[in-house]
């Protein structure tokens, strides 16, 4: 028999996962009585966990109040850093940007100088965050690879001298409160599922395109890291075995025949050659100056080089996305990341069209595919949410939270949870889908009797 403290931890996941709940709902899907659910959400209310948001619909009788997690229940700082730049949101538990800083676009070639900008953005939504809304933590989702225990930056995309920096203590000891690291393409997948478009879907791929390409992966509703916390270079695998090298050292990748680089690059090359485009010349000048974006925006206003180009990349992508699918099968592929979520028409097209046709059938009419609801704040959200999470992983914390207590800095922060305590988060997750399995059996028998 669970105790209290393991019976409010099981409500607060229920309602996690649900996005909302009624009590009437916690008490047949955890087994647990009606009035217990009434005290143990009190007390839940009162310590700020949980709020009350509206009231369910209903046919007749009394209508019950729905119960989600208290949005204002604390802010975190959420970070990105990436090749297109750094940028970070005061976030809240619902996943609202209260605050953003845009740091540079393009971050500096030298380490140093980057860590000092990533630095000056948290200080800066740090001491803008009002009184009563201060940050307990800081999340950063980063590009390239990081340790397993969220700590250290191992490697950082096209920066040669980028080797095991410790962002989470140099952020803890500028700012003072715990900090946490992650991918920034999960980060992302991350936030999307909690508080985006695909809120609450069992199986996601969340593709990226911004410098890079990647992909994020939740498997029956849990975010897949890979064993090395690395899964999802998509980036990295073979489209074309005979095709151009790639920076990881390869023939092929998807990355160097796909990346907004590699348009840019096919571009230039073309037009080197003498072939006629809006985008420019060979005797111009300018010609370095052409982006990604002008390529991109060359194609959608009906450039034939542009539109070739970029036609091409895309079908790349959506041959290699086809494959992904019929791997996972995922209900839901949400299109995330600069290029993608500023939805340039013939790339965005051309890569759902190459999906559609490469794909299964039996796979081609199911998944759908949407942009991401949180568009350019979608990596930061998710670096706030490293935070929030490891709430959630370690419940203790939470309840010391909603008392006024700060959470643990530096190297008391950096010890795992006991296998104990992992093995009682993975029961309690259990739980709760063993929960939801059984409201929804309910629900289906209640339904049937109504139609009866
Ligand atoms: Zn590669």
């Amino acid at each position: 028999m669970a105790n209290r403290f393991e019976n409010k931890v099981r409500i607060l996941d229920m309602i996690r996962e649900l996005g909302r709940a009624s009590r009437p709902m916690l008490s047949e899907s955890l087994d647990i009585n009606l009035p217990t659910i009434s005290n143990l959400t009190k007390e839940l209310i009162d310590a700020k966990l949980i709020t009350g948001d509206g009231f369910e619909k209903s046919e007749g009788g009394r209508r019950a109040e729905l119960l989600i997690l208290n949005p204002g229940f604390a802010t975190v700082i959420g970070l990105e850093m990436g090749l297109t730049g750094i940028r970070g949101v005061l976030a809240d538990l619902g996943g609202n940007v209260l605050d953003r800083v845009q740091g540079p676009d393009e971050i500096a070639l030298e380490k140093d100088a980057m860590v000092e900008s990533l630095l000056q953005v948290a200080e800066m939504l740090k001491s803008r965050a009002p009184a009563q809304r201060k940050p307990i933590g800081v999340g950063l989702g980063i590009s390239g690879l990081t340790d397993e225990n969220g700590r250290i930056s191992r490697e950082f995309p096209h920066r040669e001298l980028w080797k095991d920096v410790p962002l989470a203590q140099l952020l803890e000891q500028r700012l003072g409160l715990p900090a946490q690291l992650g991918n920034d393409v999960q980060s992302a997948t991350l936030a999307e599922r909690r508080h985006g478009g695909a809120r609450g879907a069992r199986d996601l791929l969340y593709l990226s395109i911004s410098h890079g390409i990647a992909c994020g992966i939740v498997v029956d509703g849990r975010l897949y890291v890979g064993a090395t916390r690395n899964a999802g270079e998509f980036g990295h695998t073979i489209v074309e075995p005979s095709g151009p090298i790639c920076y990881c050292g390869n023939y092929g990748c998807l990355e160097s025949l796909a990346s907004p680089s590699a348009v840019v690059n096919q571009a230039l090359d073309a037009i080197r050659k003498g072939v006629q485009s809006s985008m420019g010349s060979a005797t111009s000048l300018n010609l370095k100056s052409i982006s990604a974006e002008n390529v991109f925006r060359a194609a959608d206003e009906g450039d034939r080089l542009a539109t070739n180009v970029v036609t091409r990349a895309a079908e790349y992508i959506g041959l290699g996305l086809a494959n992904l699918v019929n791997f996972f099968n995922p209900e839901t592929i949400v299109f995330g990341g600069e290029v993608l979520v500023h939805g340039y028409r013939v790339f965005n097209e051309a890569i759902e069209r190459t999906f559609r046709a490469r794909v299964l059938p039996i796979l081609q009419q199911p998944t759908r595919i949407q942009i991401s609801a949180l568009g350019r704040d979608a990596v930061a959200i998710g670096g706030s949410m490293l935070i929030f999470e490891s709430l959630f992983d370690e419940p203790e914390k939470l309840f010391a939270v909603s008392e006024g207590r700060p959470l643990k800095v530096g190297h008391e922060a950096e010890k795992p949870p006991d296998k104990r305590g992992r093995k009682q988060r993975f029961q309690s997750v259990k739980e709760v889908e063993q929960g939801l399995s059984r409201w929804r059996r309910l629900s289906m028998n209640r339904q049937a009797t109504r139609d009866r």
